[in-house]
């Protein structure tokens, strides 16, 4: 009945993946980012190589988490770690449901982890507390960084396999250097693109909320992540998942028109040096090197 449910659930392209995933052998599989769900309403990303599953945040529920793992030929079984970057709801809202269904670590800051701990009363046993920014987790190199936003202790991710590399920010107000750096030579990344600027001003949020969104411990806009794209060193092609995108400040259309005007002005050719994808809140959007 479960898994008669969850057929229904996927998508077209989910059960293409789900095939293709079947056809290798685990050892086989690609290096591969499934943005599972994107935005203010909930936020959770599978990052897959071989026999290593990270979950970077668990915005949903743990139900459309296990869901999201099955799309991809996988079970809650074969989830390596979970990585929180920090502890706004529409990044750990399932977390609690889904430690009462694994025995995964979470790996998250310490400012983050006593937020957690404190908000949903977790067990602080279940956490793996970042005292340094490069760490191994199965078969990737992780490195973390700091972000810019207004939580106790956020933090992007860069992965490694050896030949390709990933990185994962969003909820930043600003990029500094450390963070270009850590997107330098990303093939694959996951870049918060979050607002318009004349849609935020114009739009229904109070002032104070306005401020806050388009302040330095707020989010990016799509311009802050169109330039963020155009200083960072590109590898000759890379994948661009445009992410956490507002539902009231900012359209698909929106981030595509803007962020392909400032990549084609200096001379970048969309789809052959840089190819974009758009993070969406209920549906899968897997990027893979
Ligand atoms: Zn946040
Ligand atoms: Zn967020």
């Amino acid at each position: 009945m479960e898994d008669k449910e969850v057929t229904n659930l996927m998508t077209d392209r989910a059960r293409a993946i789900a095939a293709a995933y079947e056809t290798l052998e685990s050892s086989e599989a690609p290096f591969a980012v499934h943005v599972l769900a994107s935005g203010s309403q909930g936020n959770a990303t599978l990052i897959t190589y071989k026999n290593t599953t990270i979950l970077v945040d668990a915005g949903i529920s743990a139900r459309r988490i296990t869901n999201g793992l099955k799309a991809v030929g996988l079970g809650l079984d074969k989830l390596s770690a979970i990585c929180i970057t920090h502890e706004h709801t529409d990044h750990m809202a399932g977390l609690p449901q889904l430690l009462k269904q694994c025995n995964v670590p979470v790996y998250t800051r310490a400012g983050t982890m006593r937020e957690l701990v404190n908000r949903k009363n977790l067990d602080t046993k279940a956490f793996c507390v970042l005292t340094k920014n490069n760490f191994t987790i199965g078969d990737l190199q992780i490195e973390t960084f700091r972000t810019s936003h207004d939580a106790a202790d956020p933090m992007g991710l860069s992965c490694y396999n050896g030949k390709h590399k990933l990185t994962f920010m969003t909820d930043t107000g600003l990029v500094d250097d450390t963070m270009l750096k850590n997107m330098d030579e990303s093939d694959l990344l996951v870049l918060e693109a979050n607002y318009d600027p004349q849609m935020l001003k114009y739009g229904p949020y109070p002032f104070d909320l306005k401020k806050r969104v388009a302040g330095p411990y707020g989010h990016l806009s799509n311009e802050h992540a169109a330039q963020a794209l155009l200083m960072m060193k590109r590898p000759e092609h890379l994948q661009a998942v445009m992410a956490h995108r507002s539902e009231k400040n900012n359209e698909q259309a929106v981030v595509t028109d803007t962020v392909t005007t400032a990549l084609t002005a200096e001379g970048l050719i969309m789809k052959q040096d840089i190819t974009i994808f758009h993070g969406q809140p209920k549906e899968m959007v897997t990027i893979r090197a």
